[in-house]
């Protein structure tokens, strides 16, 4: 009997989504609906602390041994109670998302700038992915990737590192497409949602249109009675930064963030590039634990006895406590990013797990013959129309920033009364496995212009019965959606 992705991760008690990644690492695409392989069930099964048992005769498909689940309970029991007296209080990880040239990067160049411990050390500002600074004696740690690509990849592997996102709305163009797709992307992912309006110092500044459009879309800001948090700034000036990271820290006082110091590392890839000389890099956001130089971790089918530790203005790091993020030398291979990593207890173990990772992926087994292998069309669109009502969810890749925005025009002037158009994402790059699976995850058609697969997409996409269309033609695409959501209407679907 199938041991299907949705069912085992309820069994374990986790997100699907959690679980989906957790595959992914090692090496197994599979998607909610899928089976995964019983070796596979099982080794997942074991790393949280469950024994299965695989019945393969009788009724009952697959069941958790009791005593060893009554077992792992008391552990875990006893884990959380020192979990509990360890916890401390950690920094906010933030992040900014927003129209593009709303101010995303200028503004986190202000909050840098504002950053006066920074500023004494007189280090050379890095981009690493990350950065923390000190406000008021706290700490604050900002994903500096702006834009909500790397937001949108994170998620899409499970991971949630990101605490606070503040949306920057220029004051002079109020609201826009993105902003509207930033905001969607925070409030889906559950984050606290701050909103700094931008540019108060350029004529025809707006703040109470910005006001009124957030109103709107039922996240008012506190003085117009309702909760969203919203501090006007000025990135280019550097007006009202330290009004915003004080806001932020109250928030995170809301939230009460806090995190086990006192235990083994982990946390999540941020980026990674392989320099030369240096080998490859990894920054990564400690979440658990702290990690030290001379730890070892392992990161799907990459690890590292940790070699070095930098901050972004280039300074050596020997701990990194909860919320930090740092540049990890010492790495077998890059490591990608939304990644979790994890430390062992040592580098054998390290280098055995990202072995057995390695394995995995090679032979690429661990799926059965229970997922569609060739799919057509027709039961594309049946299960588009079966599970997704009568919605053409898309997710758009395109070669170059103003090609999205032709894209998104020519798809936003489609009508239908019967069936709905929602782009679920479009960015600039090549068709990647995580917008696979993000596809699968959503039901959604996956579109290409004027841009190419990744290497090793297409049968990940066969796998999960993912549809992809290249176009290199705006009109051609555009039909071809029509065509697509006329299908959906077909009653002999
Ligand atoms: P991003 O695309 O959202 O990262 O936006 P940028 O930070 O690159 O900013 C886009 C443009 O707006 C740049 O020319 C900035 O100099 C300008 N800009 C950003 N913030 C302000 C501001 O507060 N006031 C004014 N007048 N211009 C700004």
């Amino acid at each position: 009997p199938p041991i299907i992705v949705r069912d085992f991760a309820t069994a374990l008690g986790m997100k699907p989504f959690k679980l989906i990644s957790e595959l992914m690492e090692m090496g197994i695409f599979a998607s909610m609906n899928q089976a995964i392989d019983e070796p596979v069930a099982i080794k997942v099964g074991e790393k949280h602390g469950f024994q299965l048992e695989i019945k393969h005769r009788g009724e009952a498909a697959q069941q958790i041994q009791q005593s060893a689940k009554e077992k792992a309970k008391v552990k875990e029991q006893a884990a959380a109670e020192a979990e509990v007296q360890n916890l401390a209080m950690r920094p906010p990880v933030v992040c900014i998302l927003g129209h593009v040239d709303h101010g995303k990067t200028s503004l986190l160049d202000a909050i840098r700038k504002a950053d006066v411990a920074a500023g004494e050390a007189g280090g050379i500002t890095q981009h690493i992915g990350a950065y923390q600074i000190e406000h008021s004696e706290r700490k604050i740690t900002f994903l500096d990737t702006p834009g909500h690509a790397a937001f949108t990849k994170m998620r899409a592997r499970g991971a949630d590192v990101t605490d606070i996102a503040v949306l920057v709305v220029a004051a002079d163009d109020g609201f826009m497409p993105q902003t509207d797709e930033a905001l969607k992307h925070a409030q889906n992912a559950g984050v606290t949602l701050m909103v700094a309006i931008n540019k108060m110092d350029v004529k025809g500044a707006n703040i109470e249109r910005v006001k009124q459009q957030m109103q709107e879309r039922n996240i008012a800001p506190e003085d117009w009675g309702g909760e969203t948090v919203t501090v006007p700034v000025s990135a280019l000036k550097g007006t009202g930064i330290t009004d915003l990271l004080d806001m932020i820290l109250l928030q995170a006082d809301v939230l009460e963030l806090k995190a086990n110091a006192k235990t083994e590392a982990s946390g999540i890839i941020i980026e990674s590039q392989i320099e030369v000389g240096r080998g490859p890099l990894a920054t990564v956001i400690v979440q658990r634990g702290t990690l030290r130089v001379g730890d070892s971790i392992v990161c799907g089918p990459n690890w590292a006895k940790v070699r070095a530790m930098f901050d972004d203005q280039g300074k050596n790091i020997k701990e990194a406590p909860p919320s930090t993020p740092v540049r990890v030398i010492g790495w077998s291979g890059a490591p990608d990013s939304g990644a979790e990593f994890k430390s062992v207890k040592n580098a054998r173990e390290a280098e055995n797990l990202a072995e057995e990772a390695e394995h995995l992926i090679r032979k690429n087994t661990g799926t059965t013959d229970a997922a569609p292998k060739e799919v057509s069309v027709e039961s594309l669109f049946a299960n588009i129309a079966a599970t997704q009502a009568k919605t053409l969810k898309l997710i758009i890749k395109t070669d170059v920033f103003g090609s999205t925005e032709a894209v998104r025009n020519v798809l936003e002037n489609i009508k239908s009364s019967k069936v709905s158009l929602e782009i679920v994402s479009v960015e600039v790059g090549l068709v990647s496995k995580t917008d696979i699976l993000l596809a699968s995850a959503a039901g959604a058609v996956v579109i290409g212009f004027n841009t190419k697969l990744e290497n090793g997409v297409t049968p990940v996409a066969k796998h999960h019965g993912v549809r992809i269309e290249t176009y290199g033609i705006i009109y051609e695409l555009a039909d071809k959606v029509r065509d697509m959501m006329a299908d959906m209407l077909d009653p002999d679907l």
